[in-house]
């Protein structure tokens, strides 16, 4: 993608985005509709690839503008759910659609070019290195400074902050959020095959339920490739075991990448000041099924609407978007984690009611997920 590879517009911004995934490049486009100058810093170039199985359910879309034309790119849509366990699969159809199977590349250039139509500037390779923050008269609201290193060296200033900068992200540290221990997380492999799999069903997705390591296996086919994968909480060749046990049909795990699941709870804190954490950058990933995309548009939404509403009344809009996070996150995580159980249980005793659980997880309908009303 062509952009500006530096700041010409001018060094001063409402709101500076550090990272241009899905949860950064949504939010961008969002705060642009609410009237705040927005630049995105993202450390990559387009088109950049994200590890990820592709699928984009029915509950995530519901969160998307519709303008933002998601059957542009190549697509399945998914209205079967399968699930195998020894080999045996039990499948739930449904009328309506339950998501889409996507590249994640194609997905995150197209939304990137969308926050970019909408008037946010996007800077490419350009890799946020530190930040530091300055007071103002009232010592109520900050002014941050943000610097990027390698490729390209940049220094910007912004009123608000939101670091969507994903799960390996620094902001976070940077920012002091989260101390430097390790945190403890799950991970995810995948593999993309160039080629539809010979089992693959148009609009099906298949499940391979893996309760012991707290996670489970997919294969999602698109129109021309098959994404193959495995995810939970456990070592990586724990689940790399896995895998090979699971497509066996596929024994080579050349390809198999890599990439941590922060699916163990919510930060405590997810905002300090005017600087706010979104997406996997603040622990967002479901512990059952590992799908990020649905919450990182969720908190996308929260942080723009905790800056628009704070700025009216000239506050530090961390306060606010730290209340809604506690609301919306760390109180549901009690529920989605014992939902988890529950599910990973029913994988072991009752294997049959598991598919149409998992449908009616990708619409938003199981008791442990139903949003509070947040907008
Ligand atoms: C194997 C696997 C499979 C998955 N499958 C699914 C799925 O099918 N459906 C689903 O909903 N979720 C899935 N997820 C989770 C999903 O991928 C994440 O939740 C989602 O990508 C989070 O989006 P994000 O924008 O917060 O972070 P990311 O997508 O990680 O984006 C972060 C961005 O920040 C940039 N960045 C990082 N550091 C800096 C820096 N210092 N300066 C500037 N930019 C920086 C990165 O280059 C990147 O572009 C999966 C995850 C894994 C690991």
């Amino acid at each position: 993608m062509k952009h500006e590879k530096t700041d010409q517009a001018g060094n001063y911004y409402d709101l500076a985005v550090i990272g241009g995934g899905p949860a950064g490049t949504f939010a961008a486009a969002l705060a642009v509709k609410a009237g705040l100058s927005t630049v995105i810093m993202e450390k990559k170039a387009y088109p950049r690839s994200k590890i990820c199985g592709g699928f984009i359910s029915a509950r995530s879309i519901s969160l998307l503008p519709v303008d933002l034309n998601l059957i542009s790119i190549p697509s399945e849509a998914i209205y079967q759910v399968s699930v195998l366990k020894g080999r045996q699969p039990r499948t739930y159809n449904s009328k309506t659609r339950l998501g889409l199977v996507v590249e994640r590349t194609a997905l995150d250039h197209l939304m990137a070019g969308y926050a970019r139509a909408k008037g946010a500037v996007l800077l490419e390779e350009q890799s946020l290195e530190a930040i530091s923050w300055i007071k103002n008269k009232t010592g109520e609201n900050y002014t941050y400074i943000l610097e990027t290193g390698s490729p390209i060296r940049n220094k910007l200033t912004a009123r608000y902050v939101i670091a969507a900068d994903g799960a390996l992200g620094n902001t976070a540290r940077l920012a002091g959020l989260r101390n430097n221990k390790k945190d403890p997380r799950g991970w995810g492999l995948s593999k993309v095959i160039k080629a539809r799999s010979k089992v693959a069903e148009t609009g099906a997705a298949k499940f391979y339920p893996l309760p012991f390591l707290g996670g489970m296996g997919w294969s999602l086919s698109g129109p021309d490739w098959t994404n193959q994968g495995v995810g939970g909480f456990c070592s990586k060749s724990r689940l790399q075991k896995a895998y090979q046990s699971i497509f066996n049909g596929y024994p080579d795990p050349a390809g198999l990448l890599s990439w941590p699941l922060p699916f163990l709870g919510p930060l405590k804190k997810a905002a300090s000041n005017n600087l706010l954490l979104i997406g996997d950058a603040a622990g967002l990933v479901d512990p059952f099924s590992g799908e990020g995309l649905y919450n990182s548009f969720k908190s996308a939404i929260l942080a723009v609407r905790s800056i628009t509403e704070a700025g009216k009344e000239n506050k530090p809009a961390g306060e606010l978007y730290n209340e809604l996070f506690k609301i919306n996150f760390r109180r549901n995580f009690a529920a989605s984690l014992s939902g988890a159980i529950l599910l990973h249980a029913r994988a072991v005793l009752s294997p049959s009611s598991l598919p149409p659980l998992i449908a009616s997880l990708m619409e938003n309908r199981l008791w442990f997920n139903r949003d509070i009303d947040y907008l």
